[in-house]
């Protein structure tokens, strides 16, 4: 059976990273996390002290932005690093959290990321999950999913993530986020979060997750039948 490609698009925070997490585990596709490739670049910007509105320096902080990917042996679980770094922890912090919508607004940067993310995903077997990953990274995906939650229940999940890892954010400030970060990844020029037309809609509010793994799974088993 010829292998597919599977792009999930979303709000943030609907579970959209632990579903295709799940799926690709299940399929034995590769699994990536495009979030997670703005949330280092974020940080290396950041970090160089960059500014995301000189040319200049978003060339500079682009030919020096080397993000990669690596199973940890112990977990079994994928871990991003930044020039070699382990930033896996550092880039989930809310501080990332607040400044990642900006820095994805920024058109040298998205053409760069999708880049990367085309070649990542080149040999099929893929399941990537993004705000464009059916849109533009991967607009011939067999299986596109698009993932919606109530901002309650996606900000509650997210707090638990959160406090699992040590962080104990108020569940406003969570919201408030995710709101902020819906509304410009919606509303921005380059390449906006949208339902595309060809895409499945899944609505994962009242879903566990392992109901919506399932849903999900459903849909990847039937395109990859007809493949
Ligand atoms: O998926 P995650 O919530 O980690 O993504 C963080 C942010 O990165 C998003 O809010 C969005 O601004 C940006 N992003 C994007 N395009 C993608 C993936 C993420 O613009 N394909």
């Amino acid at each position: 059976m010829g292998k597919i490609v599977i792009a999930i698009d979303g709000y943030s925070g609907c579970g959209k990273s632990s579903t295709a997490k799940a799926l690709a585990k299940n399929l034995g596709y590769t699994y990536i996390d495009s979030g997670a490739m703005y949330r280092a670049a974020t940080l290396h910007f950041l970090n160089e002290n960059l500014s995301l509105s000189s040319e200049d320096e978003v060339r500079r902080g682009l030919d020096s932005l080397e993000i990669s990917f690596r199973i940890n042996p112990e977990t079994g679980l994928q871990e991003t690093y930044l020039n070699g770094r382990n930033v896996e922890d550092e880039i989930r912090s809310m501080h990332i959290s607040q400044k990642v919508s900006e820095l994805a607004t920024v058109a040298s940067i998205r053409k760069e990321l999708v880049a990367q993310q085309q070649r990542l995903g080149r040999g099929k077997g893929v399941v990537m999950d993004g705000r464009d990953i059916g849109s533009v990274v991967f607009p011939t995906a067999e299986l596109k999913v698009f993932m919606t939650a109530n901002l309650k229940t996606r900000a509650k999940r997210r707090q638990l993530e959160l406090l699992e890892k040590g962080q104990s954010v108020d569940l406003i400030d969570i919201e408030e986020n995710l709101a902020n970060r819906d509304e410009v990844d919606s509303s921005r020029t380059e390449s906006p979060l949208m339902k595309m037309p060809d895409a499945e809609e899944v609505d994962t509010s009242d879903l566990t997750l392992e109901e919506q793994v399932a849903k999900i799974i459903l849909l990847a088993k039937a395109k990859i039948k007809m493949n």
